[in-house]
């Protein structure tokens, strides 16, 4: 079984504002604008999260936050989330900035937290205890557990290690995008389903013809769209907390 981590196994959201908060500041050079971006989560941050593919996003998004004049200031979350990927590009443009400096910027946050406060950083993140102990039960029902996400492969392990759960495999966004992992996996083992929370990973996946027959598997409790769990594609199951507990043969 393979699950993903952000919205599945824990609940990150106020890190994901700190580090994204951080970072930004690190790309900007000062900190004179500290007062622009408050500590407290805005609520669009927080209403944006289901779009999120990627760290980096989370970092243009507070810089988005930091200007008057952004596009997700002037015109809305909503218009922003309307067509995602081309606002994201927009607004990176804007600033002539690429995808790959601010993933740098947030792991290099990240990196200088874990180092010199690594209790406080641990402690910004919130596992979803049920869901930890089922993923740590299916040793018992004679399945491996992978962890694959698009945060770094070390910040993982460490939440990972602070949770007590031992995944068997574990795949961050060094190893490529989602759907290549699992394509890679697929050549090696028999996959019996992968749980993630971004309905639009879940498509693209199933969108594969080498992957088309992985049961995929929507967490209800995950950062999801207001319309995502409605008339879900064939082959895409909405896992409740309670299906999550049955044993697998009765997931679908
Ligand atoms: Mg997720």
């Amino acid at each position: 079984m393979i699950s993903d981590f952000d919205g599945v196994i824990v609940d990150g959201m106020r890190e994901y504002w700190w580090s994204s908060r951080q970072a930004y500041f690190h790309l900007i050079g000062n900190h004179a604008s500290n007062q622009l971006l408050p500590e407290e989560i805005p609520d669009t941050f927080r209403l944006m999260r289901p779009w999120i593919n990627h760290g980096w996003e989370m970092v243009l998004m507070a810089a988005e936050l930091a200007h008057p004049e952004s596009i997700l200031i002037k015109s809305g979350w909503k218009f922003f989330t309307d067509q995602y990927s081309l606002s994201c590009q927009k607004a990176l443009q804007s600033r002539g900035w690429t995808s790959k400096e601010l993933q740098t910027a947030l792991d290099y946050v990240r990196y200088q937290e874990l180092t010199k406060n690594r209790s406080g950083w641990l402690s910004l993140h919130q596992p979803f205890r049920e869901v930890v102990e089922r993923l740590s039960s299916l040793d018992s029902e004679g399945f491996d557990l992978a962890v694959l996400t698009t945060k770094g492969k070390d910040f993982t392990s460490e939440l990972l290690d602070n949770f007590h759960l031992a995944p068997h495999l574990l795949y961050g966004h060094e190893s490529g995008s989602k759907t290549q992992v699992l394509l890679e996996l697929a050549t090696k083992r028999s996959l019996q389903g992968f749980i993630e929370d971004r309905l639009e990973t879940l498509k693209t996946i199933r969108g594969n013809p080498k992957l088309n027959h992985l049961p995929c598997y929507l967490a209800s409790w995950g950062y999801l769209k207001p319309e995502d769990s409605q008339e879900l594609p064939r082959g895409i199951h909405l896992l409740k907390p309670e299906t999550l507990a049955a044993p697998l043969a009765r997931w679908k």
